[in-house]
This record gives C-alpha cells, structure tokens and sequence, in this order.
C-alpha cells in the first residue's frame, strides 16, 4: 500500500493499474513493501479508476517480484538491522504486465482487501507484544533476585518493587485486552465490527512494549543497553509498533469516534449533570431516598434538558436516558438469540418496552422479574447494552 508520497493519507497514492486486454499493466512506486527482497510475490494497491474516491477507485493485485519492470530500488534498513542489510524496500512498478486473473477479489475494493489482513494483523501485533513483555518482565524479576547492591538485592528495593508491579498490572490489563478482542473476532468473524477494540489494543501495544522494557532495561543497568541481552532489540520495536499497520494517533482517532457518535452536546451549554441542569424529581413515599455518589446514566432518566427524540433519537447527551420522564421506550428489537451469542451458556431475560429502570429499581424488583439466582441481565437502552450484570449469587443479586 504505502508509497513515498502516501502513507495515512492514501489520497496521495499515485500508483495505477491499467487494463490492455487480457492484463493489467502496472506503473508507480512503493515504499516499506517489508521483506519484498524474500517475497515470491507482492500484493500491490494500485488506482483502477482515477475519478472515484481512493477508497472505490483502488484494487489489489499479486505481481510476482520477477515480473519484468519490477525493480527494487532500496532496501532500507531499520534501527536495528544493518545498514546494508535491511528489510524494507523501495519498488518501481514500470509497465509491470500482469494477467487479468492477477486481480485480487474485486476490482475497486481493494481496502476490503486490505482490512483482511490489516485487522488480524494489528491483533498479531497485540499478542507478540504480549510475549514480548512478559518475557521482558520474566527478565527483569530474576535481575532483581540476582542482582545486589549495597548487600541488598535489587527486589529489595521499593523503587524496583514497583517496577515490578506496575508492569505485571500493566501487562495483565492488556493480555486480558487483546484475549477479549480476539475472542470478539471469533464471535463476530467481521474486523470491521471489532474496529474499536481492534484500534485500542494497536495504540497501547507500543507504550505497554515501551514501558515494560524500559523499566527492565533499567533494572538491568549498562548490560540492559548492550546487545548482550534481548532488551535493546525489544526496546525500538516499540516505536516500530507505533506506526507499522497505521500509527498511533490515527488509531487514537478511530477508537474516540465510536463512543463520541453515542453523545451530543448539551443544549443548554450547562453540562447536564451539572447542578443547575439537573432537576431532580419530587421525592414521594414511593421512591427512597436516591443514593449519594455520582449518579449512574440509568438514574438520569428525568434530568432535563430532554431532546426531541425526533430530531436525533439515537444521540444521547451525558445527563439524559433514551426515554423522555416515565415514557416508555419503543419495544426491542433484540431477539433473545441474540443474546444467546452473547452468553451462550444461558440466554439472558429480557424485559421488553416499558420505562427503564434505574439501578436501585432493578435491585429491589429482581426477583419480580422472574429472575433466579446466576441470570444475567442485559438492559438494553435503543439496542445497545447499558449494563451487563453476571449475578453470580442470589446475594450479589439483591445488593444489586
Ligand atoms: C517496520 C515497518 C514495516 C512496514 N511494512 C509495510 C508493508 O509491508 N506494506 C505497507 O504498505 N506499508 C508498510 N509500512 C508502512 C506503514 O504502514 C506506514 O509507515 C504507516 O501507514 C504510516 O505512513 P507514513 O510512514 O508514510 O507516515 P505519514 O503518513 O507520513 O505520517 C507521519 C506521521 O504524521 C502523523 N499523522 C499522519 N496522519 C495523521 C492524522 N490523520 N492524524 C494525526 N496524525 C497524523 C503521525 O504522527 C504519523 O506517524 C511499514 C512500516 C514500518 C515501520
């Protein structure tokens, strides 16, 4: 994909694929094609039709490196590799011929194309990191048993302690992190679906890396920077992780979009869980008195001010619920298989239409719903799940 001229901004690409008769005749340049020079083929981004839109006008092809026009330029090398032997090349497609069956998938959906191997490959990122990090923390831990100073050895040390700590805490979040995205694309076999969790496990792969390294290295003291050990080597592939299958801000980007698309701005330019906006219902025998702390969305149900569900009823501002006070919601659309898929060990009970419970609601009426002690209840807000309640125990149940 990516050219000298274009890499996020594929706007800049100028590659094209023209087709003459029975081929496809091939002419631009190309840059960090990883490994080409090892490579029987390359699978090549080129514009097949100029006038439309980059991400309609461009398709994939497999062009073999001896095809006649394919030169490699440059091999460029990376921090770590030799300067002469290096892995990323720099290639001129000059009237490359190849057959019409060269097309790879359809002609114009070459970003589909792409986000096949794109997808996977960013988690594969993820998880080689994983590795990478742990084994960066299985050294630094036996460094720190090892290793004394001052009689004492280095574990013994708060200061390494909480390197210690801090990167298993750091790591395990993030194993658990890329575990639930992988198994997301497993249950949904559609990256496309997955593309926020897809993009944040990506941009915390090279601080995670970073971090965990660096902090072995700094454990290991002069040894750690040396060539010595795998830690240096470690160390500037977290900048690689950075930009390799899009950089980090682009990913920053597209996780922001999706939980922002779920919001509006308040109308009154007073946030609305702001004291002013928020009025609160009179309280009567009925309803206890409400919990002290920050109130939860689902609490929010009467907070003014109260959009016309017309205008945008699928936008939500911080302080309002979908419902207008009391109104009840639209019946579901959700069917209980689907949320079969999602618990598939026991479907959850849904409780179609009506006003939407608050939490303390829920709590005390749980049992009025027909529900047992292990349920999981999903509430479900314009078909989109607001809470997700494994109530392992009747006990746990009733605290709510
Ligand atoms: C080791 C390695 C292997 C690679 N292998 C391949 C490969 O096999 N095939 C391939 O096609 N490509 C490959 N790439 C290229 C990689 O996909 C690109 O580096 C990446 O897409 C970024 O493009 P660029 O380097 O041209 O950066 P640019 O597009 O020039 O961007 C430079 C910087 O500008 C900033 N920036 C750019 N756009 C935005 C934006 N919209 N918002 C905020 N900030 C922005 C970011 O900080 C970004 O890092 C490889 C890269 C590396 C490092």
């Amino acid at each position: 994909m990516t050219e000298p001229q274009g890499g996020v901004d594929v706007s800049g690409f100028g590659t094209t694929a023209v087709r003459d008769g029975d081929e496809w005749v091939v002419n631009g340049w190309k840059f960090f094609s990883s490994n080409a020079r090892y490579a029987g083929f390359c699978i090549v981004m080129a514009y097949t039709d100029k006038a439309a839109w980059p991400h309609k006008g461009m398709s994939m092809f497999l062009v073999p490196t001896d095809t006649p026009g394919l030169t490699i330029e440059r091999d460029l090398a990376l921090i770590h590799e030799p300067a002469d032997e290096g892995s990323e090349a720099y290639i001129h497609y000059d009237d490359v011929r190849v057959p019409a069956t060269a097309l790879l998938g359809e002609e114009g959906r070459a970003f589909e194309v792409a986000q096949v191997r794109l997808g996977g490959g960013r988690v594969h990122h993820a998880m080689r990191t994983v590795g990478l990090a742990q084994r960066a923390l299985d050294m630094m831990c036996e460094r720190a048993l090892s290793r004394t100073a001052r009689g004492t050895a280095l574990a013994e040390r708060e200061t390494v302690q909480s390197y210690i700590a801090e990167s298993y805490a750091q790591l395990t979040q993030f194993r658990l992190f890329v575990l639930r995205t992988a198994w997301l694309i497993d249950e949904t076999q559609d990256h496309a679906r997955c593309r926020k969790d897809i993009s944040a496990v990506k941009f915390l792969t090279p601080k995670v890396l970073h971090d965990i390294v660096q902090r072995a290295i700094q454990v290991h003291g002069a040894l750690g920077v040396t060539q010595d050990t795998p830690l240096a080597r470690m160390w500037v592939t977290a900048p690689v992780m950075g930009l390799v299958d899009g950089p980090t801000e682009v990913h920053l980007r597209q996780v922001a979009r999706q939980p922002l698309k779920e919001y509006e701005p308040s109308d009154s330019g007073w946030p609305t869980t702001s004291r002013r906006a928020l009025k609160r219902p009179a309280r009567s025998s009925a309803s206890p008195e409400p919990e002290p702390g920050p109130v939860p969305r689902s609490k929010r149900v009467q907070s003014p001010p109260v959009r016309d569900p017309t205008v945008n009823p699928s936008k939500k501002t911080a302080g309002t619920s979908d419902t207008a006070a009391g109104e009840p919601l639209p019946p579901l659309r959700l069917t209980p298989d689907h949320w079969a898929g999602l618990t598939p060990d026991r479907p959850a009970v849904i409780v179609p239409g009506g006003p939407v419970p608050t939490y303390g609601q829920l709590a005390r009426s749980w049992h009025s719903l027909g529900l047992a002690g292990g349920d999981r209840v999903a509430i479900v807000m314009e078909n989109r799940v607001e809470y997700l309640i494994a109530a392992g125990t009747s006990t746990r149940t009733r605290s709510g």
